[in-house]
Order: C-alpha cells, then structure tokens, then sequence
C-alpha cells in the first residue's frame, strides 16, 4: 500500500469514525422537525361530532400553550381541515390571517401583535372527513355476525403524521401534550379511546362521551373508535383488559385477553416500571388498516389479528395473535411510556417492541419455536411472523439504508416502517443481548425506562444506558450496525497446523463496486466435541481463533443468533457436513440460509446449497423446511414458463415428499403444534410444485368440506383451499368466491380470496383481478388482491396491466405512502430486464419524485431476478435429473 493510499484510508477511516457516533442525547431544542419550538401545546380539550351519511366531522379545540419565547405567529400542523375559527386567548382571528398549506401540511396563525411568553390557549373550530382507507379518521362497512347486515364501524390510524387530519396539533413526536377527547356518537354506538370514559351524556339524536384526558403523550399515540360494539373484559392488578370487538364477535377474543393479561404481567416486571394506564383496549377493526397500532391503552388491531375462532382459526393464526399482541404491549413502553424524539430513529420503537414481543411469545410458548422460525423466511403477507432473514436480503442490496436513517418530511417519517427498522433492529439487538448478557442487557432496559419515562430518546440515551449497565463502550460497538448500511460475511480459512483465520468483509448482492465497511462483531462460535460455546469481539478485519482444530468441525454464529454470514473453506465446509446430525436444528437452519445466500451472491454454485439439503438428517424440523420450501418455491416461480421447470419439480418433490410421509395427511390428537404447520405448508408447497396426489388429496377434500365443513381441520383450509383454487376450473372459482362473500370472518374470509388469487387460468385471474375495484374486501385487502394475482397465477403481467388501467381506483384505496409502493411492488414479480425501462417510464409520467426509493428497489429486484435466471439456468443443465436419478 503506497504512502498517499495509506494516508487516504486512514483519513476515511478517522471520518467514518467521527460521522459513527455522531449522534446525540435527545435534547427539544435541536429535534429535528419542521414546527419551531417556541410555542409547545400543554393540554388539548377536543370534542368531535362525525356525520356518519355525509363522511365528515365537524370538531372544536381549545389547546393550552407554552409560549417559551414571544411569536408573531403560531405554526401547528393540519391536512384536509377546513377551519371556520380561531381564537387567542379568547380573541378572535380574522380569516384572512389563518393560513393552511396543504402541501407542507401547516396551518399558520398570524398574530396581529406579539404573544408574550407564558400560557396562553389556542381555540379552534373546523371541518374534516372520514376516509375510505386508514387515515386519520376512517370507515370500515362490514357483515354483522349472525345477521349479515351490512354495518359501518369508525376508526383512527395517526402514525404516522395523520393525526393533523383529525385535529390541528403540534403533529410531530416531541411535542407531547396531554390529550382530552369528547365524541358525539349515535345512542347505540359504543365510543372508545385512549382511556376510559369519563361521562356520557344523552344529547339530541344520540350521546356525547367525554374520556378521561391522556398523560403527555405524542399527538399520533390518540386513537378513537365507535360502532356496534360488544366487550370482553378482565381486570387484572388495577388494569382493566378489554377486547373490543363488533357486535357478536366478543366471544372469540377470549385468546388475546388471556395473552394480554400474561403479556402486561411479563413487561411489568422487565421494564420495571409498572403498566401506567387505568386500562388496556384491544380493539378489532374489520377493515380501513391492515396491521396493529399501539395507541397508548386503545390498540387497534385488524380483526383477524386479534380473534380466535375456536371453530375456523388455524394454529398459524393463534401464534400470529399472540406475537402481535405481545408487539403492541410492549410498544406501551416502548414508543408510549418513552418515545424516539423523531422519526429518524423509529427503529428504538419497532426494532425493540420486536424483539421483546418475540422474547416474551417464546417464553411462554416455547413449543412454538419462535426464535427459529422468526430466522427463516416465510409468507411476506405475514408481516409480524417474518424475521430477520428478508431484512438481511434487503440490506445485502445497493438499495438499502442505515437503521438510523434521516428522515426530512412526512413521506419519509411514512415509508420509515420498513424491514431495516423493524428487522434488522430485532435482530441486532438480539446479537447485543447475547453479547452483554440477558440480566444486564434487562438492567440497562430498566435504567433507561427509569430515566426517560414520559419523554423521548434517541439511540443514543439507550446506548448510555447500556454501557452504563454493562460497563462496556455499548456505542462503539453498536455505531457501525445502526449508522452505516449492511453487514459482513465472516470468511473461515484453515492454514497449517490446523490455524483458523477469520476475515471480515461486507456481503452484498447483485451490487456491483459496493463501498467496503467494517463491523465489530460480536462472534460466536462452536468447535466439535468441545461442550459450551465461546465468544469473542471480532474487531479487526482479519483474526485468528484462538487454539488449533486441525480435524474438528467449527461452526459460526452458534443457533444463528448473530446479524452476519460466513463463508467457510472447502476443508470446514466438509468437516461440518460430516457434523451435521450433531448440530441443533437452529445451526442446520442457519447453514441453509447462509448457503442459500451465498448462491444468490455468485459466492456458491447452487449444488453448494443442495449437497447441505440432501445430508439434513431429519425431515420434520420446521424451520429447516420451511427454508427448503422457501428456496424451491422462488426457483420455481423463477422457471415458470422454461423447459428446465419440469426436472426441478420432479427434483424438488422428491425432496420433500418423504417429510410428507412422514407427517401424513390427518392431524394426530397431541401431536406438536409446528407438525401442524409443517403438514400444511407442505401441502401448499407440494402443490404448488404439481404433486398429483396432493392436486387430488386437496380436490377430494374439498368436495367433502363442501358438504361437512367440520371434515377438514381449521389448519388444512388455507393450503387445500389454495391448491384447489390453483388448478380450479371456472366452477370451483365460483364456489370459492360464493363462499368467501357469505362468511362474516375476515380470517376466512382471506382464505377464499386468496385462494381466487391462485388460480393459473389467465381467464380467471382476471376475474379475480376485477374484485380488487368493488367493495367485497377490505380496502387494504382488496388492493393487494392484485399483487398475489401477480405473484400466484405466474401472470404478472396480466396483474400489471390491469393495475395501471385501474390504477386511479386501485390507488383511492390506500393512503398516499403506499402509493409511492404499490405500482413498483407489481413489478418485483418480474424477472425479465425489459421490464426495467417500463417500470422507469412509467414512474417518471405516473409517480410522485417521493416514490423514488421504491422504484429503485424494484428496479433492483427485477435485475436480480433477471441476472439470478441467467446464472441458475446455465448451471442447472442436468444438474436436477442427475440428482433425482441418484437419490
Ligand atoms: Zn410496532
């Protein structure tokens, strides 16, 4: 290395250090943040009255202000409110000095003369509507239970900057304010919100209810509910836990308020800071929004997130309850109790209400095997079950970011929910758990509790709070896995005398000339036939192990637990194959997913990744199947329509038939929950890989349910359902679609639909397609009918087509920020790289410039697909009759 080259990486190596812990307590005054900060709201008095036939609301404010310096104006946000007065300490503003900008979203009150500091109240009247998808103030029409009647239940969906369509406030994390709401609602509505009522007044044509006022709190933790609604409640240690559900339905949330009980009970203790609400709401929504939001004691879920049906409620849906369930519980801490200053470190929210929702759902179901399957991937539709496995394929790509990002405006706050914050955060604090230790990783989360409550934080309040703990430089540690992009792949090379050197380099995918990075890394590592694991701070680029281990298999990154692949020689690599009945089924998932990543970065042939799933030595480990079925089933939507398909089916069958044998067709009474699950996504993948006996397994037992639905177990129906609609005819689509309009469960609902979504017959996919524009769904379900048209019926083309002729409608369905998503998500179902122009036209007429990021993405995943292809078809050959031949 020259002089002047030596000289340049130490001067970027001193840079990179200094922009690494950049970061600051958090601090008000230098927040980042659009509002200025001389005026901070106090204490808001709300009361809204919604018109349910027009879809508006006419609403009042009267908020209590700290004027901490004197202003000419006061700067507060609002969208899509009209306002009809304003007042100052009780006088009056003239109009022409209320000034709304729609497209910074700010309402600015011009002062005619100075404010001076001090209290001061700010009283507001003015208009809103109620909208059709989850935003702000919304309706969800549904089916009432029992009757059918068609029904209309209101919510609330603030996070991330919605609030300021609801009510004008100081719209933005740091400001926190106590929240007093009153709601006029028809007599037989039941209304809910943060906390419980206070006093309910009969008015003229229906009732008013004042809540009881929050404490300080961020304006997008409000949430408010009305309908028919019906409540399952129980009060545990001064904490009232309710279900809250639409008329008829109470009884099948009798799961989540058991999980609640448990779940409140467990933080109570980790966090050390007691649940600080008189109560907790679990409110089901039957539409408007698809996930779950933590509103501080009034979480909405979406309804098949949060109810068990004894009686149709498959076992993949009770462990999705109670994770969701566990997420949004622990978001009462942290996001509520102590909330990130902004949204640039909304990783401290979703990253830590992650990984502790998953502790805690391990802890107390440990035969669900939480951990390892949270490593492999799984059905993207089920965004709560995904663990870290898709977050690591996004970040090994030129198109992701650091966990700490910058974040500037409102789109950007909104598309910061993304697999980095949410996974990447779980899984590097489950590396940083493991490495300081449960007790005093739990000690430093009780310090920081105890020193931030009802305040906001940054990343690095925790980092202090950690070290503090532990005694280590926590940030330093950390610095190079939150503010810089990707990870490393550790390579393992045996020299003489049995020397193991281990090399650090940044692992990327179909990303050319990435920059190149380092990371302290927290390894750990087994050798074979010694008893406990070691550990040790990988801090430079390159170390040796300490010891030699001449003839003895050493595995990395013991159960996976680490944020990192490694890439081991050929003489390890065959030492731990010759191992692998002596590994725990955690470190066999863990080399498929680092083999299967390495034949994606052109690191391995793809036999490199077969050889390991031929020598597994069991065939019912769920984790590790379902990664087998993972890979199999993107080789096999990447073929569709090549010559080279067939041998790969008949290959990957053969593969995964004897796992099927040996779990078989019927349910066993006792048998472990994960052979459940494993039997129907076996069925599913087999069926998607054209096993006739499946086809016609599913077919039979699909007549039969027809006539005796208790005949088919609740956790077979999304799989035999959906192979049946895959191969359907025209009349079997029309039962599925019959039944999936009468059923009032939103789960079964789902099964039917997506089951339509199956079907290969472009004739029928376009049927399909066609109810995504009507009303037969939720919104937020009926646009991504589209998508699994495109990814299911192996025609995303006809899916594309479709969406950009409908796209207006398609697009009125959904908020603003899944618009920048939604037109370049159709297209990572290609892999042809002419798509990639198309895309780039068609982004640069139709899309906002905010949609940018998400064209990039895709245009990145199409060229991966397409190169991927190339690479996979010109080793295939007969790479896969060979193998079937010798098995
Ligand atoms: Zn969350």
């Amino acid at each position: 290395m020259s002089f002047l080259r030596l000289l340049f990486c130490v001067v970027t190596f001193l840079f990179s250090l200094t922009t690494l812990s950049a970061e600051k307590p958090f601090d008000f005054a230098t927040t980042p943040g659009k509002l200025p900060k001389q005026v901070v709201p106090e204490e808001y008095q709300i009361r809204i009255a919604p018109d349910l036939g027009k879809l508006t609301f006419s609403g009042s404010e009267t908020i209590k202000l700290n004027v901490r310096q004197p202003v000419r104006q006061l700067v507060l946000n609002a969208l899509e409110i009209k306002i009809t007065s304003a007042a100052v300490d009780g006088e009056a503003i003239p109009q022409s000095a209320i000034k709304l900008d729609p497209k910074e979203e700010l309402l600015t009150i011009a002062l005619t003369s100075e404010l001076p500091a001090g209290p001061h109240s700010l009283e507001l009247k003015f208009t809103g509507k109620i909208n059709q998808q989850g935003q702000g103030l919304y309706y969800a029409p549904y089916q009432e239970q029992g009757t059918g009647a068609k029904k209309m239940m209101l919510g609330s969906q603030f996070q991330a900057t919605d609030a300021r369509r609801f009510f004008p406030c100081w719209d933005e994390p740091s400001f926190r304010a106590r929240f007093q709401l009153t709601a006029v609602v028809p007599e037989n509505f039941t209304a809910v919100s943060n906390m419980p009522v206070e006093k309910e007044t009969k008015i003229a044509g229906g009732k008013e209810v004042r809540f009881a006022a929050t404490p300080p709190m961020p304006s997008y933790l409000n949430v408010f509910c009305a309908g028919e609604l019906e409540v399952l409640s129980a009060r545990l240690k001064n904490v009232d836990h309710g279900v809250i559900t639409t008329k008829g339905k109470a009884a099948m949330g009798r799961y989540a308020l058991e999980s609640s009980q448990q779940i409140l009970t467990y933080f109570n203790e980790y966090f050390g800071e007691p649940y600080s609400l008189p109560k907790i709401d679990h409110i089901a929504v039957p539409g408007g929004f698809g996930g779950a939001m933590e509103n501080w004691g009034g979480i909405t879920y979406y309804e098949s997130r949060l109810l068990f049906d004894p009686e149709k409620s498959s076992a993949e849906t009770k462990q999705n309850i109670y994770e969701v369930v566990a997420h949004e519980v622990a978001h009462m801490w942290f996001g509520d109790l102590v909330t990130m200053a902004w949204w640039d470190n909304l990783w401290l929210n979703e990253g830590f209400a992650s990984w502790i929702g998953t502790k805690c759902t391990a802890k107390f179901n440990p035969d669900w095997e939480v951990w390892l399957r949270k490593s492999v991937p799984r059905d993207p539709a089920r965004r709560y079950g995904l663990g870290k496995e898709s977050a690591m394929e996004g970040d090994a790509r030129s198109t992701t970011h650091p966990i700490h990002q910058p974040v500037a405006n409102e789109a950007e706050a909104g598309s910061a929910f993304d697999d980095i914050a949410y996974r990447k955060g779980l899984s590097f604090i489950t590396m940083l758990e493991s490495f300081l230790g449960e007790e005093v990783f739990r000690d430093g989360i009780r310090k920081y509790m105890a020193a931030h409550k009802l305040s906001n934080t940054t990343t690095a309040d925790l980092w202090n709070s950690l070290s503090e703990a532990s005694g280590k430089p926590v940030s330093k540690i950390a610095a190079a896995w939150t503010e810089q992009p990707g990870f490393p792949v550790v390579k393992v090379a045996r020299g003489s005398e049995g020397k193991i050197t281990l090399t650090q380099e940044r692992f990327t995918v179909h990303y050319e000339n990435a920059p190149a990075l380092e990371w302290k890394i927290p390894l750990t590592y087994s050798i074979a036939g010694e008893a406990a694991p070691a550990n040790l701070l990988m801090a430079s680029k390159t170390i040796d192990l300490p010891g030699a281990w001449a003839d003895r298999a050493v595995k990395l990154n013991v159960e996976g637990a680490g944020t990192y692949r490694v890439q081991y020689d050929d003489v390890s690599w065959k030492l731990l194959l010759g191992e692998l009945p002596k590994l725990s089924s955690a470190d066999r998932a863990n080399l498929l997913l680092d083999a299967w990543a390495l034949v994606q970065a052109n690191r391995a042939p793809l036999s490199h990744y077969l050889e390991l799933v031929e020598k597994l030595p069991t065939k019912d480990e769920l984790a590790e199947r379902e990664q087998v079925m993972h890979v199999f089933d993107f080789i096999n939507r990447l073929l569709a329509g090549d010559p080279q398909r067939e041998a790969f089916q008949k290959y990957s069958r053969s593969m995964l038939r004897p796992s099927f044998e040996q779990v078989g067709w019927e349910p066993q009474r006792g048998e472990p929950p994960k052979i459940a699950v494993l039997r129907a996504s076996l069925i599913n993948a087999l069926g998607d890989l054209n096993d006739e006996e499946i086809v016609a397994g599913c077919r039979a037992r699909f007549q039969k349910y027809l006539s005796d639905p208790r005949s088919l177990a609740p956790d077979l129906r999304p799989s035999v359902f959906a192979v049946v609609g895959r191969y359907g005819d025209e009349a079997t689509w029309s039962k599925l679609h019959e039944l999936g309009r009468k059923t009032t469960s939103i789960e079964e609902k789902q099964y039917y639909y997506d089951a339509l979504a199956c079907a290969l017959d472009p004739k029928l996919a376009a049927r399909t397609l066609k109810i995504s524009l009507g009303d037969e769904l939720p919104t937020s379900r009926a646009i991504y009918l589209v998508a699994k048209v495109a990814r299911q019926s192996e025609h995303p083309e006809v899916a594309w087509e479709f969406a950009k002729a409908n796209m207006k409608q398609l697009l009125a369905k959904t908020d603003a920020l899944a618009a920048n998503s939604y037109a370049p998500g159709l297209f990572a179902f290609f892999s042809d790289a002419k798509r990639i122009s198309e895309l780039e036209r068609f982004a640069k007429s139709d899309l906002p410039p905010t949609a940018a990021k998400a064209v990039g993405k895709a245009v990145d995943e199409v060229g991966f697909r397409a190169e991927f292809k190339v690479r996979l078809l010109t080793q295939i050959g007969t790479l896969f009759s060979d193998r079937t031949k010798e098995r």
